[in-house]
C-alpha cells in the first residue's frame, strides 16, 4: 500500500539549532499513528511543516497517489488538499449552537464566496446531522458549544475539521484534560476515523497511547528514534535512555 504522506529527509533550523534533523516519516491512507517524544523532540515543528506553517530547509514532503509536493503549496492549499490539524485547545464558537458551529465549518469549506452569501441546503443540513452523529454529538446539536463539556468541545472541533473532508488528521494531545469516560470515547472515535483516513496523534500520555493500540513513532532531536508497537518501542534501550535518562 503506498503512503498518503511521505516526509523524506526534512531538516529545519531555528537560529542555527536543528529542530528537525533529517526526519523521514510516512503514513498510509487509512492508518492511526501515535507520535511521541520528549519535550523539544520536534513534534510541533513536524506538524508545522506538514501543514505548511514552517518551511523545511531541506527534504521532501509528498502527498497522495501522485506524490504532489506539499512544499509547493501554502497553508490554505494544503488544508484544501486534505490535511486537517486539530490544536490542543478547542476553538469552537462558544455562543453558537453545535449545529451552527458545524454549519459554519461546512460553509467555510464549500463556498468560494464569503459565508454571508451561502444558503444552507437540505444536503448541508443533513451533512451537519451526520457530522454530529459521527463525533458522538447527535443529541447535542441545539446546545450552545459553550455549554458542552471539555471533551464534547474537542469532539465538536473534530467534527468541524471533518467538514473539510480531510484525508489526514493531525491531532495534538486530544485526550488532555478529559475524564476517563471521555478518553475512552475519544479512543473509539479516533480509531473509527482512521478506518477511512490517516490520523496522526501527537501525545504525551502513554496510557492514552496504549489505548490507541497503534504503531508508534518516537521522535528525538528532530529525527525518528524508534518505530513500532508501544511495547516494542518502550523496550528499545535508546528510547528508555531518552525518557528515563539511563
Ligand atoms: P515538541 O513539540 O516535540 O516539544 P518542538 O517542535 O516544539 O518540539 O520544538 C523542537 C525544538 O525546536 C525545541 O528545542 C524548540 O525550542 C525549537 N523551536 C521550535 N520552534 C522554534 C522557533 N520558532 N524558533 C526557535 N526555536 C524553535
Amino acid at each position: 500500500m503506498s503512503a498518503l504522506l511521505e516526509v523524506d529527509g526534512i531538516s529545519v533550523s531555528f537560529d542555527g539549532f536543528k529542530a528537525i534533523n533529517g526526519l523521514s516519516f510516512s503514513i498510509g491512507p487509512a492508518e492511526l499513528r501515535a507520535v511521541i517524544g520528549p519535550n523539544g523532540a520536534g513534534k510541533t515543528t513536524f506538524m508545522d511543516i506538514v501543514t505548511g506553517k514552517t518551511r523545511p530547509d531541506e527534504g521532501r514532503v509528498l502527498w497522495g497517489e501522485s506524490s504532489v509536493s506539499l512544499l509547493k503549496l501554502n497553508e490554505a492549499q494544503i488544508a484544501r488538499a486534505g490535511v486537517g490539524r486539530k490544536f490542543q485547545r478547542p476553538t469552537v464558537f462558544e455562543d453558537q449552537s453545535v449545529a451552527d458551529n458545524l454549519t459554519m465549518a461546512l460553509k467555510a469549506n464549500r463556498s468560494p464566496f464569503p459565508v454571508l452569501f451561502w444558503k444552507p441546503s437540505p444536503q448541508s443540513r443533513a451533512r451537519v446531522a451526520e457530522l454530529a452523529e459521527e463525533v458522538g454529538l447527535a443529541g447535542q446539536t441545539a446546545r450552545k458549544a459553550g455549554e458542552l463539556s471539555h471533551g464534547q468541545k474537542q469532539w465538536l472541533e473534530i467534527g468541524m475539521l471533518l467538514a473539510q473532508e480531510p484525508r489526514l488528521l493531525l491531532v495534538d494531545e486530544p485526550a488532555a484534560g478529559m475524564t476517563l469516560a471521555e478518553r475512552e470515547q475519544t479512543t473509539t472515535l479516533l480509531k473509527r476515523l482512521a478506518e477511512t483516513r490517516a490520523v496522526v496523534v501527537v501525545e504525551h500520555d502513554m496510557d492514552f497511547v496504549r489505548r490507541l493500540d497503534c504503531k508508534v513513532t518516537v521522535l528525538h532531536q528532530g529525527a525518528v528514534l524508534a518505530e513500532g508497537s508501544l511495547d516494542h518501542v518502550t523496550r528499545n534501550p535508546d528510547v528508555i535512555e531518552v525518557y528515563l535518562g539511563r
